[in-house]
């Protein structure tokens, strides 16, 4: 029970303390994060019910990257947005959580703690077509150690970078550097070097190569650990 993606990644159904989970192995070196977050969808699609009518993972902190903000601008807010897109959405729709200068960026969240594109009627996302990568990227099922490290890692690189162009962003543009919880105190440039998502514009062009660390990367091409799941539907 697998779903090998454009023989870049390799997803497989595996037995985790007894409960269905999944792993992820690395079968090309120039494999993208556009190529991860489309074989997670086709192996939610292929061997699990889809979200509709489920909320269960809007209710809680949902981190940002640089390029989710790209797509959900450019799809429902392409004239307020275009010119000052990063200070435009996290003003209106983000929360930015400034701690002694280490910032932690996420999808606001109503005083019940929906998250805002919630449809809680409906129970389902009211921007499915452009959700961030860290809701794309979540199937409610245990994960092996490297396939929960490798989400965790480009989440946080993708955090990392999307502080550091909302900065940019507010200096080229004289801006207020606007935060809407914490201690605040300045946000160091250098704390932020360039990752792999620095200037990119689509999960396309970001390579996993460039967002994880080197352990990670070694340990995301050794065959699966566990016990694979081998029944067909
Ligand atoms: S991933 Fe989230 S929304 Fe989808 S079924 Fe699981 S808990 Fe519900
Ligand atoms: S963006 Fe959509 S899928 Fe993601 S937490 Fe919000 S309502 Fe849920």
């Amino acid at each position: 029970m697998a779903v090998c993606y454009e023989d870049a990644l390799l997803f497989r159904l595996v037995l985790l303390d007894g409960q269905i989970g999944y792993d992820v192995e690395l079968l090309q070196e120039d494999a993208t994060l556009a190529q991860y977050l489309a074989g997670l969808n086709a192996l939610q699609e292929k061997y699990f019910d889809q979200c509709y009518g489920c909320d269960g993972c809007c209710w809680e902190r949902a981190p940002l990257n640089g390029i989710d903000i790209l797509r959900y601008v450019a799809a429902l807010w392409q004239e307020e947005g275009g010119q000052v897109p990063y200070s435009f959405f996290l003003k209106n729709y983000g929360h930015i959580h400034n701690e002694d200068g280490v910032l932690d960026i996420s999808l606001k969240r109503g005083e019940d703690s929906a998250c805002i594109f919630l449809d809680k009627g409906k129970k389902c996302c009211t921007t499915h077509k452009c959700r961030s990568l860290v809701c794309q990227s979540y199937i409610c099922i245990p994960q092996t150690e490297r396939a929960e490290q490798l989400r965790q890692q480009i989440v946080n690189g993708g955090i990392d970078d999307l502080a550091r162009r909302y900065y940019l962003e507010c200096q080229e543009q004289g801006l207020p550097f606007l935060v809407h919880s914490g201690t605040g105190g300045e946000m160091n440039l250098a704390d932020y070097p360039e990752n792999g998502f620095a200037g990119k514009t689509d999960y396309e062009q970001v390579l996993l190569k460039e967002i994880v660390s080197s352990d990670l990367w070694a340990a995301l091409w050794t065959p699966c650990q566990e016990q694979v799941l081998m029944m067909e539907e």
